[in-house]
């Protein structure tokens, strides 16, 4: 098992990877885990002040590797991009500028479940709204 703090390491990397492409992202004031996931990795939602970021309880597990860790932080980091709480055209643009420049991240709305390491868990999707 790895550690929230390891997570939220990545996390500033990611967020630094996002700022260097130029991408304009939102204010988040919440990161955690999110036990009540099921069929996705991650969650982006609108909260008081600013945005909550929570990720699938599986991302603890070691055998996830990084990069679909980092994969899934950055979906939902695009999501606090303005008009881009949805996956639609505005968000496809931040992903596409992001895997452009920076191509170890591979950004997409549903998530190839073998790329995980992780057969245990029902996941369809990388992300619910
Ligand atoms: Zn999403």
């Amino acid at each position: 098992m790895r550690t929230e703090e390891t997570l939220k390491q990545w996390y500033n990397e990611v967020e630094e990877d996002i700022r260097e492409c130029g991408i304009e992202i939102g204010r988040v004031s919440v990161f955690r885990l999110n036990g009540r996931l099921k069929r996705a990795l991650g969650q982006c939602k609108v909260i008081m002040n600013g945005y909550e970021i929570s990720l699938n309880r599986c991302m603890l597990l070691s055998k996830v590797p990084e990069q679909e860790v980092k994969n899934t932080i950055a979906h939902e980091l695009l999501h606090t991009c303005p008009e881009c709480m949805n996956h639609g055209k505005k968000w496809k643009a931040a992903a596409a500028v992001l895997m452009s420049r920076k191509p170890c991240y591979t950004i997409s709305r549903t998530v190839d479940v073998s790329r995980l390491n992780c057969d245990a868990i029902d996941l369809g999707y990388r992300c619910v709204e």
